[in-house]
């Protein structure tokens, strides 16, 4: 295709963007995610989240680092929550305390038992069933912005892709207001996607879920386990690069550049990348879209 007419090379798309960070575990995760955060806020995201540990596990964790990122810095930010192992009440009450913190935005999921993503999961008896429960909860409770996630590889839990697409479809009904999708590799499974979403008649944004492969063992086992799939063309990539990290960190940022550059292309320009609390990688890639830093 002549340069001219590529959206990722005439400059003309606008791009916008938003980070995942997860809450960190010690005084020097802390430190790592904080200078994260500083390194990517100048790129101006439409919004940061925070995700919330399994079963809850990182509530108080999430909470502190919401409450800092309203605190001290200009960011959106978005508190992840789940349903699992608390009653409603327990829920609403985080939910009122998010309301308190100044936070406008939550990321709303039912989650994973505490075994992990495969186990079974069963809801707390008295306690928000299903994600579009949630959903309803938190709009209920307050004038919440929700996202929900998307599956466009479906959740290893549904039957089909269609019925999978049916629960996004009340998810909206019950008040989301934009979904992330699961992270994917092959970008001809997300567009076929959003081309069922939008026949099925969702119209909320449905933003890409950009993993940089920052470790291809760990993400390929984290995709197993997520129902995401790896292509072998991935995988052959970075063959051989066990002992290499310096080689790895390039082809990450090739692979992960040319996911979004064809998106782009195909009119793509609203992305969310899950950082890993990692900003160099990922400030890279802003970068190529055409992004630059805002003056504080
Ligand atoms: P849901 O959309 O609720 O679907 C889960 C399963 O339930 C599907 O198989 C669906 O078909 C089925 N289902 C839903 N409603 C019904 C119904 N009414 N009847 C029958 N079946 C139904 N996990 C965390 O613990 N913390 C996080 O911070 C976190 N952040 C995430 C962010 C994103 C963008 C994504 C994609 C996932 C995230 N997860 C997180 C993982 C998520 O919690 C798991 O994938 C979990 O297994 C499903 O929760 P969900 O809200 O994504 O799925």
């Amino acid at each position: 295709m002549n340069s001219a007419l590529r959206p990722s090379r005439n400059g003309q798309s606008q791009i916008a963007v938003s980070f995942e960070f997860f809450p960190p575990k010690s005084a020097e995760m802390e430190s790592n995610l904080w200078e994260s955060i500083h390194r990517l806020a100048p790129l101006d995201p439409t919004f940061v989240s925070v995700t919330y540990g399994a079963g809850g596990t990182t509530r108080e964790r999430t909470h502190a680092t919401v409450a800092r990122l309203v605190k001290e810095t200009s960011l959106k930010p978005a508190a992840h929550l789940t349903c699992v192992g608390a009653t409603r009440e327990e829920i609403d009450s985080v939910i009122r305390s998010y309301a308190d913190a100044g936070v406008k935005h939550i990321v709303a999921l039912r989650g994973d038992p505490p075994e992990g993503p495969g186990a079974q999961f069963r809801a707390h008896p008295g306690g928000y069933q299903t994600s579009t429960d949630l959903v309803a909860g938190i709009r209920k409770l307050g004038d919440f912005e929700v996202t929900v996630s998307a599956y466009p590889e479906k959740h290893p839990e549904s039957g089909t892709l269609d019925q999978d697409i049916d629960v996004l479809a009340a998810k909206v009904d019950a008040g989301a207001t934009r979904a992330i999708t699961q992270f994917f590799f092959e970008n001809e499974t997300y567009l076929k996607y959003l081309n069922r979403v939008r026949q099925r008649g969702i119209n909320i944004p449905i933003l890409p879920g950009i993993v940089p492969v920052q470790n291809f063992k760990q993400t390929a086992n984290f995709a197993q386990r997520t129902g995401a799939s790896v292509p072998q063309w991935l995988a052959d990539r970075f063959a051989g690069l066990e002992n290499d990290p310096a080689t790895r960190r390039l082809i990450a940022a090739a692979v992960a550049a040319e996911q979004v550059l064809d998106l782009v292309d195909e009119g793509i320009c609203d992305f969310h990348f899950y950082t890993m609390n990692k900003a160099d990688l990922v400030y890279a890639i802003c970068h190529l879209l055409g992004l630059r830093a805002k003056a504080a």
